[in-house]
């Protein structure tokens, strides 16, 4: 389960968030490409948009459960 006080400082404020378990297999970015992305030069992937509606918020639980080392958590706070 991803820990969100493990999380990398670039994913973007709110729930989503990507912590330091991620092996950048970009599945996430596939997955979700408006709200994932990948930090090339540090080699992990990150939130770089929060769901604003439900549609957003499907694709982003998606991209969540398909994280094969769980690095994606939707528990994150607001800051
Ligand atoms: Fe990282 Fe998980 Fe996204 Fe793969 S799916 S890039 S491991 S956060």
């Amino acid at each position: 389960m991803a820990d969100k006080n493990n999380k990398y400082p670039e994913n973007v404020k709110g729930r989503f968030f990507v912590d330091k378990e991620c092996i950048a297999c970009d599945a996430c970015v596939l997955a979700a490409p408006h709200h994932f992305a990948m930090h090339e030069g540090d080699g992990h992937a990150y939130v770089m948009k929060q769901p604003e509606n439900e549609t957003e918020e499907q694709v982003c639980k998606e991209a969540l459960e398909g994280c094969p080392v769980e690095a994606i958590g939707s528990d994150g706070d607001g800051g």
